[in-house]
């Protein structure tokens, strides 16, 4: 068990997470970027996987997959024509996310410096920053800080004196969700319509143009440098087992100040929003219910996130997920089915249409989830809803069909009495009991 407090600013990563300072090269080098990034490098790029490994970085685009392990996946002698590539994501999309967003605006240089040395322990020579459409200043941004890393030479021909010669690209999306899940990124990266490719083969297998490819979120990369800086045990001291580390945290909704805050993972959720956030609208009693880690996870009521660790396990362990970390509260005021029908309608619009249960379920559950919305139907349709949730879950070709199923599954398991209630009500105060 390490460090689970709070987190004292010397222990951020991101010191520039508020923008006070200038995300400028001359800036960031003052905040210790690009600080002998050879020494780093010259340890080898075996021994760089090996401190992330032991460090417990686990991927923070949403999935939790160990970084050091998805790195090792890569082959160490590219064969020839076959070269190995990083994608970083930077398609943030989930609602409620929008951590990655302020690294590239106010910290884009700890981005390319990570993108240098984890292309290095990857054998890749190209990196490619994959960055959403609706980004614009942030792809700007993250354009000139690339532009002042190529005049200074951290990157490029040598890149930082290491003699490795590397490539960074900023490529742009063009506002489509789905393009944020890794092979339909590699598909648009490809030039093609953004469509998921069916896994395995995993990207380290074949990706980019068929390489050997590693997609990694913004925020995994970023926090490299510091790892090595100071050590895959000074990261490892923060947090619970298999939940190690620092973590960006963002916090929605209906809180006194909403913040993009860095903290130690498995802070409780009370002291994450007491501290950086000033409490909950109308006091603790107010809370309904929290969707923790960006809308692909279920909610979960009140009482019982509370004192949950903001991890993996902890988030697990009530019925949802650590996610992205995108926090999003919702007080006594919200109409929590409008809230999830909502969500609904977002992934019915962001199918990408390939898989039937998705492209058909999406549809069938935004309009039962319309009409529960409005108490039409009777008890019967709950269920009928639920079961359209299961058949649409684990059947498709990725994960935008279970991110589909599982809010819509936490609302029937926790807020059934609600649904039956506005049912009542529309009948003035009877329950139809006629099937559909
Ligand atoms: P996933 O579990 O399929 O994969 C996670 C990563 O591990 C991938 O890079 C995958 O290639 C790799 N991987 C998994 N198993 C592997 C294996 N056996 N061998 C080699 N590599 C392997 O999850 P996913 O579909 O990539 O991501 C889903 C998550 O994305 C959701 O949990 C959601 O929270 C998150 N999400 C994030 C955003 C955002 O804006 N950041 C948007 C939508 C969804
Ligand atoms: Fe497309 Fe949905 Fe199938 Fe994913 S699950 S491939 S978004 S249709």
């Amino acid at each position: 068990m390490g460090y689970t407090g709070p987190l004292s600013d010397k222990d951020r990563i991101f010191t520039n997470v508020y923008g006070f300072q200038s995300p400028d090269l001359k800036a960031s080098q003052a905040r210790g970027d690009w600080d002998n990034t050879k020494a780093l490098m010259a340890v080898g790029p075996d021994a760089i996987i090996d401190a992330v490994k032991a460090s417990g970085l686990r991927g923070r685009g949403g999935a939790g997959f160990p970084t050091g392990m998805k790195w090792s996946f890569m082959p160490k002698e590219p064969k020839p024509g076959k070269p190995n590539f990083l994608v970083i994501n930077a398609d943030e999309s989930e609602p409620g996310s929008c951590k990655d967003r302020e690294i590239i605006r106010h910290d884009p240089h700890k981005l390319i410096e990570g993108a240098l040395i984890a292309s290095f322990a990857m054998r890749a020579r190209a990196c490619y920053i994959y960055i959403r459409g609706e980004y614009i200043r942030e792809a700007q941004a993250l354009e000139k800080a690339i532009a002042e890393a190529y005049a200074a030479g951290l990157v490029g021909k040598n890149a930082a004196g290491s003699g490795y010669d590397f490539d960074i690209f900023c490529h742009r999306g063009a506002g489509a969700y789905i393009c944020g899940e890794e092979t339909a990124m590699l598909e648009s990266l490809e030039g093609k319509m953004g469509r998921p490719r069916l896994k395995p083969p995993f990207p380290a297998g074949a990706g980019l143009y068929g390489c050997p490819t590693t997609v990694n979120n913004v925020e995994s990369i970023a926090v490299v440098p510091t790892i090595l800086r100071r050590g895959a045990s000074w990261f490892a001291g923060f947090g619970r087992e298999k939940n190690e580390g620092t973590k960006l945290f963002q916090i929605s909704g209906h809180v006194n100040k909403p913040a993009v805050v860095e903290e130690s993972m498995s802070i409780s959720f009370r002291e994450l929003i007491d501290r950086h956030c000033g409490g909950i609208h109308g006091g603790w009693d107010n809370l309904l219910a929290v969707i923790p880690g960006g809308s692909s996870v279920p909610l979960v009521p009140a009482a019982e996130i509370i004192d949950a660790p903001m991890d993996f396990d902890g988030l697990k362990a009530v019925g949802s997920g650590l996610g992205t970390a995108a926090v999003i509260v919702m007080d006594k005021s919200t109409d929590i089915v409008r809230a999830i029908s909502r969500i609904s309608y977002f992934y019915k619009h962001e199918s990408c249409g390939q898989c039937t249960p998705c492209r058909e379920g999406t549809g069938w559950m935004w309009r039962i989830m319309e009409r529960l919305r409005e108490g039409d139907g009777s008890p019967e349709l709950i269920d009928k809803l639920y079961d359209v949730t299961k058949q649409v879950e684990g059947h498709t070709i990725c994960a935008l069909g279970d991110a589909a199923a599982w809010p819509i599954q936490g609302l029937i398991k926790h807020f059934r009495p609600e649904l039956e209630r506005r049912m009542t009500e529309r009948n003035g105060g009877a329950m139809l009991e006629a099937a559909e």
